[in-house]
């Protein structure tokens, strides 16, 4: 992740060690690349420049973000944002965002942009862990009155050593006794992290099973990302429907023997959220199969405790016809949670809207990515533009959810599992 690449791992291993953690695990965070997987902007203090190459060595070990340019001078949102006149540009009903990654010392551009776009909530997954930037995502925590919600993340870079999932428990225990309701485990798991013996660490491996046992006993719930879209796991060619998007990321393809395919990573996934039916799952991006809704209808029937969210997948499932996905919302009304996967920070240049290209973002990006979001839950029209063009230039097909089911995929569902009031008193 942006914020806490090799920063947060020099200063985790200082901390591990005044805390008493084995120096072997400590020189195990030291000694494995860094695969972050998660996209929060950098924090806007200022750096030296040893900091900043040390994040751009971070940045270019992670498969999602490609290395910055540090020379362009950061854009501020502009007024239009908090006075956008173009129709959908807020959200019709207030939003628990369950999928964003915020960069802690930006609190109040986030908030500006939240409350100019109908957000309330929102949940920031790259919040790390104790001693490893969770400190700072309390503190925003408690700067943005309880909207910017923290989940753990674990130390994925270490699954090679053997106490990997001990101390995996120990951490995840510490982040409940802080209040953190929740676990993000990202696409590392399963593309990229290795178990002891070197080999590709499973997402069902029955050595992680500890973990998701202690995030079930202490009330957590966990927002799993496995995979990719399908496509990134096809020849990166000009015959691929991403293609545009795999020129501007060539790391993000998975195509080739090094690594499993969609079905069965997928299948590795299904059979994690099977094994534990008491745990609340958040299977991200409309479940990890937003190309496929009725393998996503399937999970969700056998699994009573297991919710999708949206995030950065509306030009995904907003292929399908209106009517397939209406009945779809309709039927999983209560088991959908809204997301969008941005990535926020002070400089608008550098915000993630569900994908990015080369390009920084602009004005006109923010504001065709809220429009074209909400206009797709919310209108009757037979087709729009889709929110993130870079994920494929076809037009979604809007599905105009009735107001009781807005509401509870834009927050109740999502204010439920969290024991949050909804909605939100100030609204
Ligand atoms: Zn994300």
């Amino acid at each position: 992740m942006r914020v806490n690449g090799k920063l947060w791992n020099t200063r985790l291993i200082s901390n591990r060690i005044a805390t008493g953690l084995p120096l072997a695990f400590a020189g195990i965070l030291a000694a494995v690349p860094l695969a972050c997987p998660t996209r929060a902007p950098e924090p806007s203090v200022r750096r030296t420049e040893s900091e900043r190459s040390r994040i751009r060595d971070a940045r270019a070990d992670d498969r999602r973000v490609e290395p910055s340019q540090p020379d362009v001078p950061p854009s501020l949102p502009d007024a239009t944002q908090v006075a956008s006149p173009t129709p959908y540009s807020r959200a019709a009903l207030p939003i628990l965002d369950i999928h964003t990654h915020v960069d802690p010392t930006a609190t109040r551009t986030v908030l500006s942009l939240f409350d100019a776009r109908g957000i309330h909530t929102a949940v920031n997954l790259s919040a790390g862990f104790e001693g490893a930037g969770l400190e700072e995502a309390l503190a925003q925590q408690r700067e943005s009155r309880g909207r910017i919600l923290p989940f753990c993340t674990l130390p994925w870079r270490a699954t090679g050593h053997p106490q990997f999932v001990t101390e995996s428990v120990r951490i995840l225990e510490r982040c409940r006794a802080l209040g953190v309701r929740g676990l993000k485990i990202p696409k590392v798991l399963g593309l990229g992290a290795r178990d002891i013996d070197g080999s590709r660490l499973r997402v069902d491996a029955p050595r992680l099973d500890p973990i998701f046992a202690a995030a079930e006993r202490l009330g957590m719930m966990v927002l799993i990302h496995t995979g990719d879209p399908k496509a990134f796991f096809q020849p990166p060619n000009p015959q691929n429907e991403r293609w545009e998007e795999l020129q501007a990321h060539p790391s993000w393809s998975f195509y080739g023997a090094e690594w499993p395919s969609f079905d069965e990573i997928l299948g590795e996934f299904e059979r994690r959220v099977l094994r534990h039916r008491r745990l609340v799952f958040v299977g991200a991006h409309f479940g990890n199969a937003a190309e496929e809704p009725d393998r996503v209808a399937r999970l969700l029937e056998r699994a009573p405790r297991y919710h999708i969210d949206t995030s950065a997948r509306v030009p995904e499932f907003g292929r399908h016809p209106s009517a397939r996905m209406r009945a779809f919302f309709t039927r999983w009304q209560d088991r959908i949670l809204f997301g969008t996967d941005l990535g926020l920070g002070d400089d608008m240049g550098e915000w993630m809207l569900g994908s990015h290209g080369n390009e920084r973002t602009t004005q006109r990006d923010v504001d065709r990515y809220f429009s074209a979001t909400f206009r797709y839950y919310e209108a009757n029209d037979p087709e729009w533009e889709n929110p993130t063009p870079i994920q494929g230039r076809w037009n979604t097909h809007p599905i105009a959810l009735p107001r009781d089911i807005l509401a509870k995929v834009y927050g109740a569902n999502a204010a439920r599992l969290l024991g949050i009031t909804w909605p939100p008193p100030t609204q």
